[in-house]
């Protein structure tokens, strides 16, 4: 059984998607007015695994947005004199490579704020209607004072509300819960703008989510994540603007991912400790050895890189790769044993235990380590067979499957395109036409396989 820490309560819940067979999940995508740093990809790749596993037990439906109408990016399109599609272009685009990189998968459906707006625009007009919105010079606000539960996910002491008080900006501190904007009007000519009956201007960043969510999911969706920098204010303007139209609860369950730290401090440019992907694979780091850190902490807990933390993730994952060239190649009897097939049940059983206790993939990850220890002593010992060789290269197919830390081919036990080249080369060497074996060699090189040439014939593994 799942459970997830809903932070509506504060409690880990157990999980089931409402109508029993399809999860309803809306995270809250890249703002693009820049490149993502790698804490944000803390989130995305958290939340791929949640996907991963949600997937493993029912349908899913997953929503992402991409922000590309806020604050900074009209205030950086409008500087370089250019449309917010053509500056925001670039950002989606990159976004969505070192999303690859990191082999995290694409939600189900991707909707960016702009292709929203006649549907932002209704909900502002309910609000209106409804009181819980209304007009102050150009623009629209929503009237924190017309929702009793205002600061629920948050937290916030009902005292702190400034009623009456109002903030324009998307985002704002936790010190200033006023009322909050929906709809700006222009603050002049060249702003980006778009026809509304209650007056020409802009949504706010929360409204947009609202929007978008509600349009793919229904009125109430299973689940929305994000970072924890999120709850307050957007998230909290997401609930109240949502609710404040349809009188329903807007999400059952709402999960954060904490932040990531950059050598024990907070990320920031001036710090020069502020990283994008792009950043580390300049440094050397493998994209997977990114993703192996990012996953190695429980996404409730904050996360230190370092480059001791980087190594490390390298070093493990190098370890699962040794420990399936090993398994693949080594020579084994026919047959299974059963305490081969019991270090494999105790190791999935853990695994998904690990992942049901709130996507702990610090568990799941530990019971992987534990079956490689188990093997490598068995295969010491002499003591696996043929079939629970191809009993645990199936499980590591399933883990990558859930975590997308270890890639096709090394799971793979045939490839006769490898195979046929080296075949191609033992008959070279055995002719002792050294010239030709070496072009092979090299050309299996060139293909990223390496190979050993051992007494139990020559093995094959990827670079
Ligand atoms: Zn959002």
């Amino acid at each position: 059984m799942l459970k997830l820490t809903n932070t509506l309560t504060g409690a880990a819940e157990p999980f089931t998607p409402a109508d029993g067979a399809t999860v309803r999940m809306y995270a809250c995508g890249p703002t693009v007015h820049n490149f993502a740093h790698i804490g944000n990809f803390r989130t995305f790749v958290f939340e791929d695994i949640l996907r991963r596993h949600l997937k493993s037990k029912w349908n899913l439906l997953h929503v992402m947005n991409i922000t590309d109408i806020d604050d900074k990016i009209i205030r950086n399109a409008a500087e370089k004199g250019v449309d917010i599609r053509e500056y925001t272009a670039p950002f989606t685009a990159a976004f969505f490579e070192d999303s690859a990189l990191l082999r995290i998968e694409k939600p189900d459906v991707i909707t960016a704020a702009t292709d929203y707006i006649p549907e932002m625009i209704q909900l502002v007009e309910r609000l209106l209607a409804n009181g819980h919105a209304y007009r102050e010079g150009n623009s629209v606000y929503f009237r924190i004072a017309s929702f009793p539960t205002y600061g629920r996910l948050s937290r916030l002491d009902r005292r702190e509300l400034k009623v009456g008080a109002r903030i324009d900006s998307d985002e704002y501190e936790k010190e200033q819960p006023n009322d909050f904007v929906l709809w700006k009007g222009p603050k002049d000519d060249t702003e980006k703008r778009w026809d509304a009956p209650f007056g020409t201007g802009r949504p706010g960043w929360h409204l947009e989510c609202s929007a978008m969510a509600m349009k793919h999911l229904g009125e109430t969706l299973d689940i929305h994540c994000g970072a924890v920098d999120l709850i307050f204010p957007h998230h909290e303007n997401e609930i109240a603007q949502s609710e404040g139209v349809t009188s329903k609860p807007f999400a059952r369950f709402w999960l954060h991912a904490e932040h990531l730290l950059v050598d024990n401090a907070k990320m920031s440019k001036s710090k020069g400790n502020f990283y994008t992907l792009r950043d580390l694979i300049e440094k050397g780091y493998s994209p997977l050895a990114v993703r192996y850190l990012l996953l190695s902490t429980q996404y409730r807990k904050q996360l230190n890189f370092t480059a001791a933390s980087m190594q490390a993730a390298q070093a493990s994952l190098d370890r699962i790769k040794e420990f399936l060239f090993r398994l693949r190649t080594a020579r084994l009897s026919a047959g299974e044993t059963p305490e081969a097939r019991d270090i494999l049940s105790k190791a999935q059983s853990e695994f998904e235990a690990g992942l049901d206790d709130d996507i702990n993939t610090a568990q799941a990850l530990a019971a992987v380590f534990d079956l490689v220890r188990a093997c490598n002593t068995a295969l010491n010992d002499n003591a696996l067979r043929e079939e629970d060789r191809g009993a645990i290269l199936d499980w590591f197919s399933e883990v990558d499957r859930r975590l997308a830390i270890i890639p096709a081919e090394e799971v793979e036990t045939k490839d006769e395109e490898v195979e046929g080249l080296i075949a191609q080369r033992n008959a070279a060497r055995r002719n002792r036409d050294f010239a030709a074996s070496d072009k092979l060699r090299q050309e299996l090189l060139d293909r990223g396989v390496l190979i050993e040439d051992t007494r139990e014939g020559t093995k094959w593994r990827r670079k």
